[in-house]
């Protein structure tokens, strides 16, 4: 089965099958209420070579909690966020669930950064939580469910 997702204003889209994803998170981090204008980014970790893009995103570099460099793509048309990446670990791209075209099959797997959700939009209580992340780069095998 495959998902698919794309921009507002379909000058991105992008699919790729469901099978390929390795897991799912929620992320309260600075950063991401900051790109997304809310409490959390819903995140799809999905190898990027199962990704298929078209179109042209636009990356804007910022240095994440964890010190690793976040290219963070968007639509330079509608500015609709993605997918974005950290240049320590290209081949893992995250997804933001809410540009899927259906995202009704998504289950989340952990919270990241919880140290940093408010109470507006309060971390769910029924999943694993991280402090902060889950030291990705080091970690990222605890996080793999398939490749
Ligand atoms: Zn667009
Ligand atoms: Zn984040």
């Amino acid at each position: 089965m495959n998902a698919s997702g794309k921009c507002h204003c379909g000058e991105i889209s992008y699919s790729f099958k469901k099978s390929k994803l390795i897991s799912t998170h929620h992320c309260h981090c600075k950063d991401c209420q900051r790109s997304t204008g809310s409490g959390k980014a819903t995140i799809l970790f999905v190898p990027k070579k199962y990704l298929e893009l078209k179109g042209d995103l636009k990356f804007y570099e910022l240095k994440g909690s964890s010190g690793s460099h976040i290219q963070r793509g968007f639509c330079k048309n509608c500015g609709s966020g993605i997918l974005s990446y950290a240049k320590e670990i290209p081949h893992i791209n995250y997804i933001k669930a809410g540009s899927l075209d259906d995202s009704s099959w998504v289950k989340v797997d952990s919270n990241f950064f919880i140290d940093s959700a408010y109470d507006w939009n309060k971390p769910d209580s029924t999943i694993k939580s991280f402090n902060k992340n889950p030291s990705i780069i080091s970690n990222i095998k605890t996080l793999i469910k398939s490749f």
